[in-house]
């Protein structure tokens, strides 16, 4: 054997057709740790195991009598030390001194499977860490939802507080907090655009008397019935609020002193005339004033009330501007 085929990085044996070795090289010595005498005159099946002798015979012999050569037949060799060891076994066939021989030439398969394997295990948590990148998004976005719909039922609570705390419990109207913030709006578009409202502070006539004959509750229902009527009375852009007990206040926008008067004058005979559930009359008093230059939040109150205490001196069931007395 040529001095280059024994080193060649490569296991060569030569087999005759029987498959006892002929020749070795010190490369497949080396890796299957026999020495040469151990090899040649053996039989090929020395260093197979049952599985692969099987496979030998069946596949590896039949197709090179058939074709002459073998290429990339995978095959484990079992070295000396009982280590068993992947090869790819290329082989040819041809005649010799009218004597057929077969070389055969083994390249370690070892690392390219220990690379595989590794590949396909870092494939496989490739894919896992893709599946968990997934599944966290589907975790994600169902919290961005839960947060989104939590949301919602905050700025829901906060709608329905801001109701609650607006509105008076007995009569479902507007309250003194809401009128006290109405009232500061119109204050500020009137400094900024000019804008001339009026107050109507509104009073029932001896609602003592009502709780007094007709029992408290029946008071209270009355106090609901007047609080629509005021509503319904009123236009779109009035605001009408129970300031406390049996005390109305009502804000007209773009409303001068005279037609505030008017309106006032309208009410009174819209209480008067109107049907009563309990009871068979009830009248109002009414002190009106007009926001001016001059006035603040307190101010524009006191008028109104000083004009509603003059309409009950006048003998109620009237209404009073405060021009009239200022
Ligand atoms: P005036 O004509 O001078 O206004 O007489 P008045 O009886 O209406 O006034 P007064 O201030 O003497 O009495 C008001 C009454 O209103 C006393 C109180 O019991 C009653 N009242 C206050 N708030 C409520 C309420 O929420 N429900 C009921 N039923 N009565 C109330
Ligand atoms: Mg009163
Ligand atoms: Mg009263």
């Amino acid at each position: 054997m040529e001095e280059r085929l024994k080193e060649a990085p490569c296991g060569f044996i030569s087999i005759d057709e029987n498959g006892c070795v002929l020749e070795v090289n010190n490369r497949f010595l080396t890796w299957m740790g026999y020495e040469e005498d151990e090899v040649v005159g053996k039989h090929m099946e020395t260093f197979l195991t049952r599985v692969n002798r099987m496979f030998i015979h069946t596949y590896f012999f039949p197709t090179i009598q058939l074709h002459n050569s073998v290429e990339e037949f995978y095959i484990n060799l079992t070295t000396a030390a009982g280590e068993s060891i992947p090869f790819l076994l290329n082989a040819r066939r041809y005649m010799q001194e009218g004597l057929a021989v077969i070389d055969c030439m083994f390249i370690q398969m070892k690392q390219r499977i220990d690379y595989e394997l590794e590949l396909r295990s870092l494939q496989k948590t490739t894919e896992k860490a893709y599946q968990d990148r997934e599944e966290a998004f589907v975790q994600l976005e169902k919290v961005y939802a839960e947060i989104a719909r939590k949301q919602n039922e905050i700025l829901e609570m906060n709608n329905e507080l801001l109701k609650l705390s607006n509105t008076d419990k007995l009569t479902n109207i507007s309250n003194r907090r809401f009128f006290q913030e109405e009232l500061e709006r119109h204050i500020d578009r009137y400094t900024k655009e000019g804008s001339v409202f009026s107050l109507l502070m509104v009073d029932i006539d001896h609602f003592k008397k009502v709780n007094d004959t007709y029992g408290h509750l029946a008071g209270d229902s009355v106090l609901v019935q007047l609080a629509g009527l005021l509503t319904q009375e009123m236009g779109p852009d009035d605001r009408v609020a129970r300031l406390g007990g049996e005390e109305f206040v009502i804000i007209l926008p773009e409303t001068n002193a005279e037609e505030a008067l008017k309106l006032a004058v309208k009410l009174n005979k819209a209480v008067e005339n109107a049907n009563w559930e309990i009871i068979d009359r009830l009248t109002v008093s009414i002190g009106a004033s007009t926001f001016s230059e001059s006035d603040t939040e307190v101010t524009i109150l006191n008028c109104a009330d000083l004009a509603l205490y003059r309409a009950k001196e006048n003998g109620r069931n009237c209404s009073i501007h405060y021009q009239e007395i200022g």
